[in-house]
């Protein structure tokens, strides 16, 4: 593609709101362009990444034996009204009515599917089936954000699997793990999983493939040696408790008059959020539990219900004053009747300060193993960064990431709603063992982008690259860098490489070189005339910055061995 005759709209400078390095990335190189928010055009230049993405994401699907349809993002309501999901999805499903009919656009294609299923699968010899699609959905998401990693209309990879027993559905559910692991290999994506699959038969086990983004929305824990990943409101973690200090001090009442929080109460007594321990008081089976913590630490309420085996909420007020006869700020263990568990952190220490039970009072001295009857410890904290791995020890890092493909176990949710069933080798009528399986095709290119850039402009690998390379005549108005440029172009074409050649002859050599910087293919192929009288050409390496004397008569030798190697 020439580039004086493409459209590729690169910009200068982006809109404010565009804050995410590959929105904004994907607006200067001309890929994408906003029409409302949450719903982008894909240019050119932004649509060839994603026709590189689906194809690899076919191959991959096509090697599992999986077979592609292409169903209707126009559905009739009734069918999602027979899993109650109209309900379910609630305002992020976008209604259309039109002549007295009610149609929906499809969020998501199990009804439809299952549907398909439903009407033509009727025996157990009929399967295994495994069907996909790459077909555009639709999300009334409420913030959409960070251009195409979040939108209202975006592109995804779905499939479907449909067996006759758990085992098999355990075989489906393993082929897309496989092959989820060979597509975003393939696309040079750094993923990482959360939630291992139950393994266990009937299981409803589920793996969510994820990368780190500071444009997600999820925040885990995850241990880069040995590959423990989980979601914080789960994660556990291994931390040395705090020691004793060797001599226990006196339990003493101070006085705090208005001290209700942990800051208000380390500024009036000078002391550190770690001397605190922290109280909060829940019920649980309609009885109150305290549950101590670190002053500078939260409770984990998803692993406290874990570990009570049930649901919990926090005390209201006028429960918190009846239970232990103060209000929020002066809640502590000493003299509390009820069942304490207290963080594994906090196990056996002393001259720690915390509530009275009294307003406007604390004690300081506390000792836990003098001065608290019944005390169980318990891991009931939010995993912080730099805490021990519970698998393996290693530090865990814990940041934000968003979720690039996902694979699941359905089982018979959707056969069994819909009445979707085979007859098994006895003759028996039985739900259809479903699995279904993610993936959002812009959210890999966006997430390739986050994790490919630096601070000229975005950094391709061949296999998603809308050209391997970018060709630039660098003053087009001289002939022989004309002459000799479209020979080179020709050549790279003739041997099965996709060229951007910039042969825009108004353009300086620095716009140029910014541009294609920024648009980032591979390799740069630099035509010049000063190199051409010592009958060579540039070869930049956009990923190193490494530049390259070449000779004219090797540059497509040059070329094939680079990207044999790369
Ligand atoms: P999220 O938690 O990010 O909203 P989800 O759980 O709703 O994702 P699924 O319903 O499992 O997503 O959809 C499968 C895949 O489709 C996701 O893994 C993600 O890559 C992609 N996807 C989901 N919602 C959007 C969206 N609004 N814009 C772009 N891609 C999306
Ligand atoms: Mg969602």
């Amino acid at each position: 593609m020439k580039l004086s005759k493409a459209f590729i709209p690169t910009l200068k400078e982006v809109p404010a709101d565009a804050i995410t390095a590959s929105h904004v990335l994907m607006l200067r190189s001309g890929m994408v362009r906003m029409l409302s928010a949450g719903i982008y055009s894909f240019l050119p230049l932004g649509y060839r990444v994603v026709q590189n993405i689906t194809s690899i994401i076919r191959e991959e699907m096509n090697a599992i034996g999986a077979q592609e349809f292409h169903l209707p993002a126009l559905n009739p309501r009734e069918i999602w009204e027979e899993t109650n999901r109209v309900a379910a999805f609630g305002d992020t499903m976008f209604h259309i009515k039109n002549l007295n009919r009610d149609y929906v656009l499809a969020p998501t294609h199990e009804e439809i599917m299952t549907y398909h299923a439903r009407n033509q699968i009727t025996s157990y010899k009929e399967m295994p089936q495994i069907w996909y699609q790459i077909q555009t959905k639709f999300r009334n998401e409420a913030r959409p954000r960070s251009g195409v990693i979040r939108g209202r209309q975006f592109l995804m990879k779905d499939a479907y699997s449909f067996d006759s027993s758990w085992e098999n559905l355990d075989k489906s559910y393993a082929l897309h793990d496989k092959a989820y692991r060979n597509i975003f290999n393939r696309c040079g994506i750094k993923y990482f999983i959360v939630g291992a699959s139950s393994g266990a038969m009937g299981g409803t086990g589920s793996e969510e493939f994820m990368v780190k983004s500071d444009a997600g929305e999820d925040t885990v824990a995850y241990c880069e040696k040995c590959g423990y990943a989980a979601n914080v409101e789960v994660a556990t973690s291994v931390v040395a408790p705090i020691a004793r200090d060797a001599v226990s001090e006196e339990l003493k009442e101070i006085s705090t008059p208005n001290v209700k929080s942990i800051d208000e109460l380390c500024a009036f007594l000078k002391i550190d959020e770690t001397q605190c321990a922290k109280s909060r008081v829940y019920i649980f089976d309609e009885k109150p539990i305290l549950i101590l913590i670190t002053g500078n630490e939260e409770v984990n309420e998803t692993k406290l219900e874990k570990l009570l085996g049930g649901s919990i909420r926090p005390a209201h007020p006028e429960e918190l004053k009846e239970i232990t006869g103060a209000d929020a700020g002066s809640i502590g263990p000493v003299g509390y009747k009820g069942r304490i568990i207290a963080d594994n952190k906090l196990k056996g220490r002393n001259n720690l300060y915390s509530g009275a039970n009294k307003n406007d009072y604390h004690l300081g001295g506390v000792d836990f193993t003098r001065d608290i009857k019944n005390i169980e410890y318990a891991d009931v904290r939010i995993v912080e960064a730099e805490e021990g791995c519970p698998n393996c020890g290693e530090k865990l890092g814990v940041f934000t990431s968003i979720e690039l493909g996902h694979i699941f176990k359905l089982g018979t949710k959707y056969s069994a709603a819909m009445g979707a069933t085979f007859l098994d080798e006895n003759g028996k009528d039985n739900p259809i063992i479903m699995g279904s399986y993610g993936i959002g095709c812009e959210r890999v290119m966006a997430c390739y982008i986050e994790q490919h850039h630096d601070e000229h402009g975005i950094i391709w690998e061949k296999a998603l690259a809308p050209y391997h390379i970018q060709l630039l005549g660098l003053n087009m108005k001289k002939q022989e860098v004309a002459e000799e440029s479209e020979k080179i172009y020709n050549e790279l074409l003739g041997s099965g490489y996709e060229v951007l050649f910039d042969d825009r002859t108004d353009a300086q050599a620095g716009f140029k070189f910014k541009d294609a910087d920024l648009m980032g293919m591979p390799l740069q192929v630099i035509v010049g005339d000063k190199k051409l009288k010592e009958q060579k050409v540039e070869v930049k390496i956009r990923k190193t910055g490494e530049r390259f004397d070449v000779d004219i008569d090797k540059v497509i030798a040059w070329v094939k061995e680079y990207f044999e190697k790369n």
